[in-house]
């Protein structure tokens, strides 16, 4: 048992409320401990137990009450851990100081509610910057984007924010009020310079850049159980800025000059299906609700919501929806889109309408059913012809060597998965088309060497009851990201120490290397091996499964539960998941039969046609096609090279390269609770922070572990006029005045004064002291 004495201050831990404050009331037999009253009522509880050291940590006391408000930055809590971090930040948070500090880690806990901190005043507070004073950063996200900018406009050098968090922490919320920030605070003057500063109107790319979110969001978001804005992609977007005609600390702020965007992994799937509870893309129901309203531009949308079988449809919203579709609008027409705008509506009501296609079975080739309204209608909005629609979903066309084309009838089952496929990719490339538009009117030109900031709202680590490619990919990317986060927080502690002129030496760096190996490591990691079973004809996600349970088992990171056919486990750093194999290269593969891919490329509608003019670079040889009859054509049963996790990989590399190239920042949003609630249950004066599932985000972000390796050489610090505070009792008499004198000199509570730190090598200069830090690892340091 760590040596424990009658008065010292623990924390104790509990279900709960994870850790709770208690003390030792007697040392007796084993540890006799008394847990602080929570509130009024409640009386100190004497816990007669004696707990396993590991469930008890030193307390510090000036965490409790309100203590925790002073710390604006972790880093300088005396002795953090978990405890400490979780209590700050739920003292904090109950006083509405929903942003902490750890060292240079933002932590930005969702409110729930509207704050007013990010009204003009707090960003021009922000913006406006005192020449020549290095004020100590305050924890807000305008802070860290104004240290971002900083970067630019002192050196030209780019930066990236990255923002990591649950479903629902808010971290599209966040990387919003960092774009406003750099779009508004660009061109900003210092407060030095004496000008007075008039309101200023938005230029046009500002608009711009800032419009891009909206849109994004119709497309890109829907509601499901965890977030009624669930960003159903990642997305990582540069601003640039235009290089000033100086660099320093008292010239105007660089001016924005375009921005990029690049989207990952849209979760398509949802155009055809959607958990109870959940919906599918925001526009979709937008159109619905305007067309109910007699809005133009509409056609195929004057329709009852809930007769689409590809909708989950929840009629309340329909007011808000109406509302959407309007900010909707705008924000296409602010990327200049105007004739296109119908266009594309013709092609989302056309996926929603193809939910609806059934079909009749006779043997093992089915027909359209009713050949009816529907597919006419589908036919009509794609502008193709519908016996040649219907033939595409229903049989399929191989070139045979000798034999020419040879059309075979298809199952119903076949016939319904290409026509869900059409429905995904079509919605895929109507994504893609809002991606690329939006670029092409806020874009950059090719000119390198510009300084930009990167913003990353990227989906954080997930784990279900039944965890597929999605997930494997969120994951991977999860760890890609742990992996620099990590660098970073070591290097950062290097510097520290370095500046501090105390010496270290790494220990216990945490390091994901391995998992990062057993995922993408060639050959045989999980991802290239899932890539080579979908080029193979005939691989199947079994044979997978099992190469990887024969390779990996028992090694490391990867295990596999014989009970559980057709699973494995990997032990990520966030915890270990479950993937289940059956879905896997389905999915991976991603494929549209190329009779359908060809009937759309003979679309009369040049806007659908278009869509489709990239399939085949992007998707490689197909498997099959309508051909030209000469027999020259060799598509013939060539394997495909294209694979959702290869095109991801590919992307994500890109994506590091770039950021690396970046001074980086992070943002770790937490959410404070499942329910998404502001306040606890019927007492709108108590924030609802829940205790377990903050502790949960904090381990699995990262937080402790960086705060472990922050730690790793030593653990607990004091600011010299803190330590003086704490440890004058031990000092002898004749040198207590002195220390006295110097504590009252320090009128600011922690910065560092020349009169506290030469008390302190007093201090630590007497044989009292000597003897009592014999055996300990103590150093010295300049603050
Ligand atoms: P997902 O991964 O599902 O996209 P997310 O992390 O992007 O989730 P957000 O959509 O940003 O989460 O936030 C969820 C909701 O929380 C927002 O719709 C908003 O209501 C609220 N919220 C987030 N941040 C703030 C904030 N700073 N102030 C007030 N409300 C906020
Ligand atoms: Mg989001």
């Amino acid at each position: 048992m760590a040596s424990f004495e009658v008065e010292d201050l623990l924390w104790v831990s509990c279900p709960h409320r994870v850790w709770r404050p208690g003390r030792v009331i007697d040392e007796g037999e084993g540890l006799l401990l008394q847990l602080e009253p929570e509130d009024e009522e409640e009386e100190p509880a004497p816990l007669p137990l004696p707990l396993p050291p590991k469930r008890l940590l030193r307390r510090n006391v000036v965490l409790l009450g309100e203590g925790a408000l002073r710390y604006d930055n972790l880093t300088e809590v005396p002795e953090l851990h978990e405890a400490a971090v979780l209590h700050a930040l739920d003292v904090r948070f109950a006083h509405q100081q929903i942003y902490t500090l750890t060292g240079p880690v933002l932590l930005a806990v969702n409110p729930f509610r509207s704050l007013p901190l990010y009204g003009q005043d707090a960003l021009r507070s922000f913006a406006a910057r005192q020449v020549g004073v290095a004020a100590a950063p305050k924890p807000h996200v305008f802070g860290i984007a104004a240290k971002a900018l900083e970067g630019i406009r002192e050196r030209y050098e780019s930066q990236t924010v990255l923002i990591s968090g649950e479903s629902g922490a808010g971290k599209t919320e966040t990387t919003k009020f960092v774009m406003q920030f750099l779009a508004l605070a660009s061109a900003e003057r210092p407060a030095a310079s004496g000008r007075k500063e008039s309101k200023r109107t938005m230029s046009r790319v500002e608009r711009q850049v800032l419009g891009s979110n909206p849109l994004l969001e119709a497309f890109g978001n829907a509601q499901t159980l965890r977030n009624d804005n669930s960003s159903r992609f990642g997305k990582y977007i540069e601003l640039h800025f235009a290089r000033p005609a100086q660099l320093g600390d008292d010239v105007p702020n660089p001016k924005l000059s375009g921005a990029r965007i690049r989207t990952y992994l849209l979760e398509k799937v949802r155009v055809i299906r959607q958990s109870e509870g959940e919906r599918s893309f925001h526009v979709f129901y937008q159109a619905l609700a305007a067309a109910a309203n007699g809005g133009d531009q509409l056609e195929g949308f004057q329709f009852p919501p809930d007769s689409f079988k590809y909708l989950r449809h929840d009629q309340a919203k329909a007011a808000e929806d109406l509302q959407q579709y309007e900010a909707t609008l705008s924000a296409m027409s602010a990327i200049g889109l105007s004739h296109e705008v119908p266009k594309i509506f013709r092609v989302l009501a056309a996926i929603l309408h193809m939910g609806n296609l059934s079909f009749n079975v006779s043997g093992e080739s089915c027909q359209v059913a009713g050949e009816g309204n529907t597919l006419a209608l589908i036919a009509e909005l794609l502008a193709v012809p519908s016996k040649d629609l219907a033939a595409a979903l229903t049989t399929r066309t191989r070139q045979v060597p000798g034999e020419g084309v040879i059309r075979s009838p298809q199952n119903l089952e076949k016939s319904a998965a290409c026509r869900d496929a059409l429905a995904r990719h079509l919605y895929h490339a109507i994504f893609k088309y809002i991606v690329e538009r939006s670029n092409s009117s806020i874009g950059v030109g090719k000119e390198s060497g510009e300084g930009f900031c990167g913003v990353l709202d990227i989906f954080g680590f997930e784990f279900f009851k039944e965890n597929s490619l999605e997930q494997l990919c969120i994951n991977y990317t999860n760890e890609l990201l742990q992996q620099f986060f990590n660098v970073f927080i070591f290097e950062h502690e290097t510097a520290l120490y370095k500046e501090e002129g105390i010496e270290w030496e790494a220990q216990d760096f945490p390091d994901n290397a391995d998992i990062l190996e057993l995922l993408h490591g060639k050959p045989n990691g999980v991802l290239p091996m899932l890539e080579e079973e979908c080029f193979h004809v005939g691989g199947t996600a079994e044979a997978w499964c099992n190469k990887l349970v024969r390779l990996h088992e028992g090694k490391g990171h990867f295990s596999h539960d014989r009970l559980k056919k057709g699973t494995f486990i990997i032990s990520h750093f966030a915890g270990p998941v479950t993937y289940l194999c059956t879905e896997f290269l389905e999915k991976n593969k991603d494929e549209l039969s190329a009779d359908l891919v060809q009937c759309l490329k003979d679309s009369d509608d040049a806007f659908v046609r278009e869509r489709f003019e990239e399939h085949d670079r992007v998707f490689g040889t197909s498997q099959s096609g309508k051909l030209g009859g000469d027999g020259r054509n060799q598509r013939v049963m060539k394997a495909q090279r294209y694979s959702v996790s290869g095109e991801f990989r590919q992307q994500l590399q890109e994506l590091l390269q770039q950021i690396e190239r970046t001074e980086p920042h992070f943002i770790r949003c937490i959410k404070p609770n499942p329910k998404n609630q502001a306040f606890v249950d019927g007492d709108s004066s108590k924030p609802f922070f829940h205790r377990p599932s903050v502790a949960e985000q904090l381990s699995y972000q990262g937080v402790l572990a960086a705060i472990k390796v922050a730690r790793a050489g030593f653990p607990v610090r004091f600011w010299h006029v803190e330590f003086l505070r704490e440890f004058r009792c031990l000092a002898p008499v004749e040198l207590r005045t002195a220390l006295e004198a110097a504590l009252k000199e320090s009128t600011d509570e922690l910065a560092p004064s020349e009169a506290a730190t030469k008390s302190v090598k007093a201090l630590l200069a007497c044989p009292e002291i000597q003897a009592a830090l014999s055996g300990k690892r103590w150093a010295l340091g300049h603050t």
